[in-house]
Formats: C-alpha cells, structure tokens, sequence
C-alpha cells in the first residue's frame, strides 16, 4: 500500500489542493491521499483561523466522490499544537504493515520545514513530494537545508529523487500551476467577491451559507 498525507490549514479548502493531490496520487500511483487539516497551527499565529470543524467539513464536501480521497481529524483529537512528525509516527504505528508513506506538501510549505519540530528526524521516516506553486521553482535541496542535511541525500536519476540514508526520498513534482491559496479565497469572500470555481460548488455553498455565522466572521474579520 502507498498513502499520500496531504496536511494543511485548508482554511478553506480549493481547487489548487484538490487538483495537485489528484496529480500526485496519479504519478506515483498511491492507493488513497488523506487531507489531513491541522487542529492548532503552530506556524500560523498571526490570525484566528476557523475553528477544526469546520474545515473539516468542507474537506468532506470537496473530496466526496473521490474515492481515492479521505480526511483524518487526528490532529484534531490528538489536542493541542499539530506537529507533523507526530503525525506521520501516528499512521508509521497504524496503517497496514509495509505501508510506505509519501508526505505531501507545496514548495512554499518545504521553504518552511526547517522550523518544523524534529525536522531532521521526519525527512527519514517517510517519503516527501514537493509540488510546485507558482513563485516557488527549486527543484533541489539545497538552499533549503543546510549543508550535513543536504549531504545526507543523493540524486537518483531512475526515480528522479533525493534519496536519504533510510531509503525514503524526497520528489520534486512539476504539476499543473494553480495560483489559488486560502488567503486570496477568504479576501474575496470578506470584500463580496465571487470564489465560483476557486473551490467545489458544495464548499462554495457552505461558505456561502455560514457566513453570516460568528464562526465565519472570523474567517471574515481578522484578515491581516
Ligand atoms: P494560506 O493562504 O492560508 O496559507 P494555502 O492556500 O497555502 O492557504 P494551506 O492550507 O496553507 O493552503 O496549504 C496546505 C498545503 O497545500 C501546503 O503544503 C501548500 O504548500 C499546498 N498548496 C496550497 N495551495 C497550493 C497550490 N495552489 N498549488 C500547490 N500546492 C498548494
Ligand atoms: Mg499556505
């Protein structure tokens, strides 16, 4: 079996998630991808960022239908702030012996991972793919890491990968570019813009529907 762990914020969740998860799943043929939103996001402090059931719940709305999509509240129940190498050793311990685990994550996300907790330890334990987002275009690890770590990890053409003393890799993927983040999707929604096909029609809807809610006034009034 081969997971895909695609975490995120997914505040809201859009079509620039959903169409690269869908592009990775097909070039290395995963068996499934699992959204997986953070509960409290460690690295994003400088806003309130909609409460975990809602986000989950337009996951749920975005993904239906695709079979090979689901979603994991684990860091949710987990409590307290999410740490991806807590969660990559909680589907390492529970998935079906000999599941290998491919760690999904935009360019920008990568940029970011070392201030990650136990960052070292995590590019061990499990495979990454790095998908590419528009203004981001390395395609190699330096620069990113420093040096010991860069070292660590050796080019295979066969694979196109880094592949590190484990034997995980870590795969540079070029995808289709979407120029779609969170961010500009909650701007247009404060300033009574469209978001019609930035997003599913169904996560549209909620949206739509919620916001007048003191939930979405959140999601509305503290844009930085
Ligand atoms: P925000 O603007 O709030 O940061 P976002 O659109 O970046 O939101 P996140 O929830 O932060 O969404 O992203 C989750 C993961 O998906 C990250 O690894 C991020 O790099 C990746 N990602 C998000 N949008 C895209 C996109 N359009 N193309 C490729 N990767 C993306
Ligand atoms: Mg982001």
């Amino acid at each position: 079996m081969k997971w895909g762990l695609f975490g995120g914020t997914f505040d809201p969740v859009h079509l620039g998630h959903l169409r690269c998860a869908e592009e990775v799943l097909e070039l290395f043929t995963l068996d499934k991808i699992l959204f997986i939103p953070a509960g409290i996001q460690p690295l994003k402090t400088d806003r309130d960022i909609l409460p975990f059931h809602h986000r989950e719940r337009m996951i749920r709305l975005a993904i239906e239908g695709n079979p090979s999509f689901s979603t994991s509240g684990i860091e949710d129940r987990r409590g307290g702030r999410s740490y991806s190498i807590e969660t990559v050793r909680h589907f390492l311990n529970t998935a079906p012996a000999g599941t290998e685990l491919y760690f999904i994550l935009g360019q920008d996300a990568f940029h970011e991972m070392p201030m990650w907790k136990e960052w070292r330890e995590l590019l061990q334990l499990c495979n990454f793919v790095v998908m590419t987002r528009p203004g981001y275009e390395t395609k190699n690890l330096t620069g990113i890491f420093p040096s010991d770590v860069v070292a660590l990890f050796h080019y295979d053409g066969a694979s196109d990968g880094f592949t590190g003393p484990a034997g995980h890799s870590i795969f540079f993927r070029g995808l289709t570019l979407l120029d779609i983040s969170s961010t500009d999707i909650r701007n247009r929604v404060k300033t009574h813009r469209s978001i019609r096909h930035l997003v599913p029609d169904p996560v549209r809807d909620y949206i739509l529907k919620n916001s007048d809610s003191d939930y979405f006034s959140l999601f509305l009034d503290n844009l930085p």
